[in-house]
């Protein structure tokens, strides 16, 4: 076991101990957010046939070549095709056949005029100028390719892969299950959301904040309920997460005190450390192990301290048990909107909000970013990444960001 990795060892450790879930069938309508565990190569064109992207007449190009104000060309019309009809008869010199948007163009078409640069009757359209060969033709194929792969495996299912997934009749994707993941609080001064707190307890905030973070990750939370401070119930508390899920996330219990008996239970419960406590501020308290397969993350009781942690080591491990393909957030220069006065001696993370108005990523910060004050994580959306060592911080200063 590891002793205070920094968080990027440490986060590495953590994916290579996680696992992907299984997959499942699904129907397309459902798979919105899902990830994607097969790599669908496209079957067909798509549009499967030449068609018209308007409403007008399909034409010989060759037929309008001398048309002009003064000469006008008249084409006697054969037919009305509405998008999905099938062309009766075959365009041959002379003629047009009158097309809506949608609709496949009649064999010997090689054009399409819009009814709108046209005098028509019902019988007959008029030109008063050349239209080139191929113009307003949406080609086969134009979208999507025979043989293109659309997606990997890994990918989000987003409304451009639903669609074009459904454009090749793919009604019922192979999709990644999503990981269930136990929440379990630990502590005995803790009370449930719609409870009533005595002397010196307090509500259970950290199992809302994680079920919401956990949700946004793309993972199901399953919460086990409240442990006290006793290592047996405890380990009987993972034990019970272990066997239904893919993963546990508890808080409290993971510092140096006399009640922190988190990792003695994750012992207990037969599970192998990894690394305890992670060289950061806030989040640095935390136990992190694997049994059979399935991970536990356990976090500090402080909100913000485990709301931390989490992002900045468990988000890639819980990314990759739902089968994401790229688990790291992608990393961008970010430039704090205010200063920071607090000296870094260990890495820091700040939790704020991205704003793109002035053209560049700035990152408005919440001025108070302690460890006991989750409220200031409310619509946060960025975390950024100061370097151990440094000073207090000055407007400007641009530092490592990442979304959440
Ligand atoms: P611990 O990590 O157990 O030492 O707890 C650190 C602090 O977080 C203590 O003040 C706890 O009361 C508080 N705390 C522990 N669990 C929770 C929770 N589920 N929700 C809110 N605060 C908590
Ligand atoms: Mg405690």
């Amino acid at each position: 076991m590891l002793n205070h990795p920094d968080y990027e060892q440490a986060r590495e450790l953590l994916l290579a101990a996680a696992r992907p879930v299984g997959a499942e069938r699904i129907p397309l309508s459902q798979c919105g957010g899902r990830v994607l565990a097969e790599e669908p190569a496209a079957q067909e064109d798509v549009p499967a046939f030449d068609r018209s992207p308007y409403d007008g007449y399909a034409l010989r190009a060759a037929d309008t070549a001398c048309a002009c104000h003064s000469a006008p060309v008249t084409l006697r019309i054969l037919e009305e095709i509405p998008a999905g009809a099938a062309p009766a008869e075959t365009v041959t010199e002379g003629t047009a056949a009158k097309v809506l948007t949608g609709a496949p163009i009649p064999p010997g078409a090689d054009a399409v005029v819009m009814y709108e640069k046209t005098s028509f009757t019902d019988r007959s359209v008029t030109l008063f100028g050349p239209v080139k060969p191929g113009a307003n033709i949406v080609r086969a194929g134009e979208d999507i390719r025979r043989g293109a792969v659309l997606a990997r495996r890994g990918d989000v299912v987003d409304p451009g892969l639903a669609g074009a997934l459904a454009a090749q009749g793919m009604a019922v994707p192979l999709v990644y299950k999503r990981p269930r993941v136990a929440v379990l609080s630990t502590g005995s001064e803790l009370v449930e959301a719609d409870g009533l707190p005595g002397p010196g307890q307090i509500r259970n905030s950290n199992r809302y904040m994680l079920e919401a973070a956990l949700r946004r990750l793309g993972c199901t939370p399953v919460y086990l309920g409240i442990a006290g401070d006793r290592v047996e119930e405890i380990a009987a508390a993972l034990d019970q997460g272990l066997a239904a899920c893919d993963a546990v996330v508890a808080t409290g219990g993971v510092s140096a005190g006399d009640y922190d008996v988190t990792p003695a239970a994750m012992d207990a419960a037969g599970a192998h450390l990894l690394f305890r406590g992670v060289d950061m501020k806030p989040g640095m308290a935390c136990a992190y192990g694997v049994r059979d397969g399935r991970l536990i993350c356990a976090l500090s009781g402080n909100p913000a301290s485990s709301l931390t942690n989490l992002y900045a080591v468990a988000l890639p491990a819980l990314k990759k048990l739902a089968g994401v393909r790229v688990c790291f957030p992608q990393e961008f220069p970010v430039a704090l909107s205010s200063g920071f006065d607090k000296k870094s001696p260990k890495t820091r993370f700040l939790r704020g909000r991205l704003n793109l108005k002035g053209g560049a990523a700035c990152m408005e910060l919440p001025k108070d970013q302690g460890n006991v004050v989750l409220s200031s994580a409310i619509g946060c959306d960025l975390m950024a990444v100061v370097p151990a060592g440094s000073g207090p911080l000055s407007a400007g200063t641009v530092l490592k960001g990442f979304l959440l």
